[in-house]
């Protein structure tokens, strides 16, 4: 058997555009533009392009950008003034501070002070809890990703067995947490799990979040089983001097037996962003008090 190849990027694109088009409609009835701020702080260089790639989505789906960039030694007090400013800001519905922060920089404080309502990150306490509970708030944009990936595939995930490699409050949580919402029987497995490969066979959906190069091998696989890689690597590539980027799992190998599997790069990475303008675009409609037709989309 050769896996389905799941194409995050087509998925991604046309969730863009379709965020696109409603974005367009909530212009025309709010009259004004959803808007998603984004902050920077310091110049490292993976972060500065993930803003830019951001706002540059942002402005295509038909939405305001707002950009602030910090030097690398602004104050605490300095930066949770901004996001003060920008809790209370009516042009703005969504707030994302782009992480890692400086060391000398306290994130959780950082991420407590965003007003829940535009957190569009997900990473609030609140939006954790309402998660958890199953209440109405902002999903991780990795994980929603997934599973819409997931649900797309699949559709009714009910009674499956599903295994999450990685525990991370950005990715593995609250991945676990949906797919348990889904119906599905989750378990999480991390670094002290024991045996797992045993504990990965058992899946019909796996998800990998875990940061090791290709960790995840063909004999860890249930036959037809769904596979989806989070893991961003770089390794070294065959041309000296050269890089790529590889996920947690072993695609070419564990192709040979899976029924469907997300390519790294090429899967999950673009949903995330497209799932960023989706949460933006859901955190206007609802500050604005206008209905969404479905916060589904
Ligand atoms: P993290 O370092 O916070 O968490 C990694 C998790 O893996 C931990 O919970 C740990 O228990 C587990 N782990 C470590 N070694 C293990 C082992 N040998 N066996 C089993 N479990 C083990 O990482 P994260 O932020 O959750 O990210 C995970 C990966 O996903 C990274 O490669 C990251 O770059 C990638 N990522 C990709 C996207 C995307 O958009 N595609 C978004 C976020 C993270």
């Amino acid at each position: 058997m050769i896996a389905e190849r799941i194409d995050g990027k087509a998925f991604a694109q046309s969730l863009r555009e379709r965020v696109g088009r409603l974005a367009a409609e909530f212009a025309c009835k709010a009259g004004r533009k959803a808007g998603l701020a984004v902050v920077l702080v310091g110049e490292d260089q993976a972060s500065q392009v993930y803003v830019r790639s951001k706002g540059k989505a942002t402005l295509e789906a038909n939405m305001a950008s707002f950009e602030h960039r910090l030097p690398a030694d602004v104050s605490g007090a300095e930066l949770l003034a901004l996001v003060e400013r920008l809790n209370v800001d009516p042009a703005v519905d969504g707030i994302l501070v782009q992480l890692p922060l400086p060391g000398y920089l306290d994130e959780q404080a950082v991420i407590s002070a965003i007003s829940p309502d535009k957190d569009v990150d997900g990473f609030h306490v609140i939006n954790a809890g309402r998660l958890s509970v199953g209440q109405t708030g902002f999903v991780p944009c990795t994980p929603l990703g997934c599973m819409m990936m997931l649900t797309d595939r699949l559709g009714d995930l009910s009674g499956l067995e599903a295994v999450v490699i990685g525990r991370s409050n950005i990715v593995g949580k609250p991945m676990a947490q949906l797919l348990l919402d889904a119906n599905a029987t989750v378990t999480i497995a991390h670094s002290r799990t024991k045996n797992l490969p045993d504990v990965v066979r058992r899946a019909d959906i796996v998800v990998a979040a875990v940061g090791r190069p290709e960790m995840v091998r063909k004999d860890w696989i249930k036959p037809g089983a769904t596979v989806i890689d989070v893991g961003i690597n770089r390794v070294a590539a065959a041309e000296e001097g050269k890089t790529r980027l590889v996920g947690d799992v072993a695609f070419d190998e564990v192709s040979e037996v899976a029924g469907a599997i997300t390519p790294v790069p090429g899967g999950v990475g673009p949903m995330t962003i497209a799932v960023l303008l989706r949460n933006t675009l859901v955190a206007a409609y609802r500050n604005a008090g206008i209905a969404l037709a479905g916060d589904d989309l």
